[in-house]
C-alpha cells in the first residue's frame, strides 16, 4: 500500500549547452552532440526498427521503456514508425518514470531538436500531472499511443498488462542507479516478453548482461555508439519459460480477432467504447433501443466530473484516481477537437461536507498528504479539485457517437443473443446480425447475459432540476453569475449554462419511475439552498425543468467491466475455492470469446466511463492495458462468483 501519490521532483540543472542533467544520479538525460544519432543507433537501429516497421504485419507494435525523462527516445521512436509504418499500423510506447520532470523543464529539454519540434508540442501538450500511476495519452493523429507510469519501474511494470515487441533500455548507468537494474527488473521484462522481443540498451555492465541471460534472453556486445566501446542487444529466445501471469480466474485476454463489433447502448459507457475503437480506425456498429441516443443518464445537459477520492490507497481508490485524470485529458481533447460549444469546462470543483464525519473524512484525506496539490487541496473546511468542472454529457456523446467509423442505429432493441461459429448472432425485430464481439452497456438491462451470468446491480432514480436564472431576483441572479466552480455537498450545483442552473440530483431508492415528480424537484431545492444561499422559497417547482433516470449501481459500488465468463464453467473451474479461499489454479478463467460488458458507473460515469473504456479496446484490439492488473481484477465481471465461492455461498 502507499502512503502518498506525490512523486519527487528530479534534481535537474540544464548545463551552459542547455543539456539536462541529473544531480541526484550525476549523470545526462542525453548527450547533445550525439542526442537524436545515439538514440537512433543505440535504441532504433539495434532493435532493427526501421526493418521491423517498414515490414510490420500486425496492428499493433509495443516498444517498453525504463526511464522516461524527456520522452527522446519516444518522440525519435515515433517519428521512424510515421516515416516507415503501414497506414495501418499503431504504435504503443510504454514507459516507466519514477521522477517525472515538469511541463516546463520538459518544454526546455525538447527545444534542443527542432526537428521534432510538431511531435515534441502534442506530447507536451497531453504531458500528464505528475501523480502515481498509469497515464494514458492517445495521441491518433500519430497512430500512437503513449502510456506512462509515474512511480517505480519495478511497480509499473508489475501492473502492467502488456506484450512488448521490443525493449529501450535506458535509466540511468547501472554503477549510477543500482536499484533500478534489479533482478526484479528483469523478471518483469521475461514477464511480458515473446519469442520475437528484442532488447537494445546502451550499457554493457555485467550485472545487466546476467540478468538479461538469466530470464531468458539471449545477450550480444556490440559497438557502442561514437567512442562508447560496447553496447548490448539481444533477442528472448526461451520457449514455455514465460507463464501467463494473468490470475487464474481474472483472465482478460481472449483470442478472438476484431471482425464486426457491435457495441449495445448508446449511454456514455457505448458511446466512449465505441469512440475509443473508431479512433483506432476500427468500424463499429452502436445499437440503441430509443428513438434517440443517450436516453438514459447520459443525457443530462450539464454533469460533473467528481471523482470518489478516499485517504487510503486501494486498488479501487487508484482506478477512480486514474480515471479522473485520464477524464480531464480526455474531454479536453475531445473539446479542443469539436468547433462548437465547449463540451466540457474545467473550472474546478468545491466539495463541501454534509455533516461532520464527512468533514472528518475530508481531514483525513487531506492530513494523509495522500495526493498532490495538483489533484486535491484544502479550501476552507472543503476538498477543491482544481482539475474537476463540469460537462455537457448529452453533447460529448453525440460528439463520440459522431465519428466517421460509428454507425448508429436507432429503435434497434437487442432482443437475444446466440452464440455463432463467428462469434455472436443478435436478434432484433424479424432480423439478425452476425457479429465477432458484443459489447453490453445497457446500464440495468443486462437481463439478456442471465444464460452466462446474472450481475447484482441496483437502479437507482435520479432526476436532476433546470431553473431559468432569468426568473430569480436580480440579487439572486448576481448569485449564480458568481459560481465560477461546481459545489458538491448532498447535492450538487454547476455554474450556469445558457441562463440555466442545473442541480440535483435524488437518490430514490425504490423508485423506478421517468416522470418528472415535484416532490423530486423539491428535495434539489433543498439541496440547493445547503450550497448557495438563494432565496429558494419564492421558487416555485411548476417554475423548474427536469430530467429523471435511472443510474446502476453495483452492489460494491466498483463498475462492472471486462470479459464475459459463464458462470456455470466458472463454478466448476474454480470450485475448489469453497474448501480453500487461498486455492490458486493454474488454469485461466474460460471466457465467453468476444463478450464483453461495462455497465454500473452509478453516479460517476463521466469519471469512469472514458479509462474503462480505454480499457475494453484494449481487451478487443490487443493492445498494453492502461490500467494496473489489480484494477482489472476490481472491475471483473467474475468478481462476485468467486467472492460467494470462497464464502462456500455459490
Ligand atoms: N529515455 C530518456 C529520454 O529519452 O529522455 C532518458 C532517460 S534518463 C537517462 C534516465 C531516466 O530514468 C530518468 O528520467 C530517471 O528519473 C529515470 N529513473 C531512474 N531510476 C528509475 C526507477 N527506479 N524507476 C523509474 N524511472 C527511473
Amino acid at each position: 500500500m502507499l502512503t502518498s501519490y506525490r512523486l519527487d521532483e528530479p534534481a535537474l540543472d540544464f548545463g551552459d549547452d542547455g543539456v539536462p542533467r541529473s544531480s541526484a544520479f550525476d549523470d545526462v538525460y542525453f548527450d547533445k552532440d550525439a542526442g537524436l544519432d545515439e538514440t537512433r543507433y543505440v535504441f532504433l537501429d539495434h532493435n532493427q526498427l526501421p526493418d521491423r516497421f517498414e515490414n510490420l504485419r500486425t496492428r499493433n507494435f509495443t516498444i517498453a521503456e525504463t526511464g522516461f525523462g524527456t520522452g527522446l527516445n519516444f518522440l525519435c521512436a515515433l517519428e521512424l514508425f510515421l516515416k516507415k509504418a503501414p497506414k495501418e499500423g499503431w504504435l504503443h510506447f510504454i514507459s516507466v518514470e519514477k521522477y517525472p520532470i515538469s511541463k516546463e523543464k520538459l518544454t526546455q529539454s525538447l527545444a534542443l531538436w527542432p526537428s521534432l519540434a510538431s511531435l515534441a508540442k502534442a506530447l507536451i501538450t497531453h504531458y500528464p500531472t505528475r501523480c502515481h500511476g498509469f497515464h494514458r495519452i492517445e495521441l491518433p493523429e500519430f497512430r500512437t499511443t503513449l502510456t506512462l507510469w509515474f512511480g517505480d519501474a519495478h511497480d509499473g511494470f508489475k501492473a502492467l498488462d502488456a506484450r512488448v515487441d521490443a525493449w529501450f533500455l535506458d535509466g540511468f548507468a547501472p554503477s549510477k542507479n543500482p536499484e533500478m537494474w534489479s533482478d526484479l527488473l528483469f523478471q518483469h521484462i521475461q514477464r511480458l516478453s515473446n519469442r520475437d522481443t528484442t532488447f537494445a540498451t546502451f550499457t554493457a555492465a555485467g550485472i545487466v548482461r546476467r540478468g538479461l541471460q538469466a530470464h531468458g534472453f539471449a545477450v550480444t556486445k556490440v559497438k557502442g555508439f561514437g567512442h562508447k566501446r560496447e553496447m548490448m542487444v539481444g533477442q528472448y529466445a526461451c520457449n514455455g519459460l514465460n507463464e501467463d501471469h494473468q490470475g487464474s480466474w481474472s483472465t482478460i485476454r481472449s483470442n478472438q480477432s476484431v471482425d464486426r463489433i457491435i457495441i449495445i447502448g448508446s449511454g456514455l459507457a457505448g458511446a466512449t467504447t465505441a469512440y475509443t475503437l473508431a479512433q483506432k480506425g476500427v468500424q463499429v456498429t452502436v445499437w440503441e433501443q430509443g428513438e434517440v441516443i443517450a436516453c438514459g443518464a447520459s443525457g443530462n445537459e450539464q454533469g460533473m466530473l467528481y471523482p470518489k477520492l478516499g485517504a487510503t490507497d486501494t486498488p479501487v481508490n487508484r482506478l477512480y484516481l486514474s480515471s479522473y485524470l485520464y477524464a480531464h485529458r480526455f474531454y479536453s481533447q475531445l473539446s479542443s477537437n469539436y468547433d462548437s460549444k465547449p463540451l466540457w469546462t474545467a473550472c474546478g470543483l468545491k466539495q463541501i461536507a454534509k455533516n461532520d464525519s464527512e468533514k472528518s473524512k475530508f481531514n483525513k484525506v487531506l492530513e494523509s498528504e495522500l495526493y498532490p496539490d495538483s489533484v486535491i487541496q484544502a479550501q476552507s473546511e472543503s476538498l477543491h479539485l482544481p482539475l474537476s468542472g463540469w460537462v455537457r454529457p448529452k453533447a460529448v456523446v453525440e460528439a463520440l457517437l459522431s465519428h466517421p467509423n460509428i454507425t448508429v442505429h436507432l429503435n434497434r432493441k437487442l432482443e437475444a443473443i446466440e452464440t455463432s461459429p463467428q462469434g455472436f448472432e443478435v436478434f432484433s425485430g424479424k432480423k439478425s446480425y452476425q457479429c465477432s464481439h458484443l459489447v453490453i452497456c445497457t446500464a440495468n438491462q443486462h437481463h439478456l447475459l442471465n444464460p452466462w451470468l446474472r450481475l447484482p446491480t441496483k437502479a437507482i432514480r435520479g432526476q436532476v432540476s433546470q431553473l431559468d436564472i432569468q426568473t430569480l431576483s436580480k440579487s439572486d441572479q448576481s448569485l449564480v453569475q458568481e459560481l465560477t466552480q461546481v459545489l458538491c455537498g448532498d447535492g450538487y450545483v454547476s455554474p450556469a449554462l445558457d441562463n440555466q442552473l442545473n442541480f440535483g440530483a435524488t437518490y430514490d431508492l425504490h423508485d423506478t419511475s421517468l416522470e418528472i415528480i415535484n416532490e423530486s424537484h423539491q428535495v434539489n431545492l433543498d439541496k440547493l439552498s445547503a450550497l448557495l444561499p438563494l432565496d429558494t422559497s419564492k421558487i416555485q417547482t411548476s417554475q423548474l425543468r427536469g430530467r429523471a433516470a435511472l443510474r446502476c449501481t453495483v452492489s460494491d459500488y466498483t463498475p462492472i467491466v471486462g470479459p464475459v465468463s459463464e458462470t456455470k464453467t466458472l463454478l466448476e473451474q474454480f470450485a475448489t475455492l469453497r474448501t480453500n479461499a487461498k486455492w490458486q489454479s493454474k488454469q485461466a478463467a474460460q471466457l465467453v470469446d468476444g463478450l464483453y460488458i461495462n455497465i454500473g458507473h452509478g453516479s460517476r460515469g463521466l469519471v469512469s466511463a472514458p479509462l474503462c473504456a480505454s480499457y475494453l479496446s484494449s481487451l478487443i484490439l490487443k493492445e498494453p492495458c492502461p490500467i494496473e492488473i489489480s484494477a482489472t481484477e476490481a472491475l471483473h465481471p467474475n468478481r462476485f462468483t468467486i467472492r460467494q465461492l470462497k464464502k462456500g455461498e455459490a
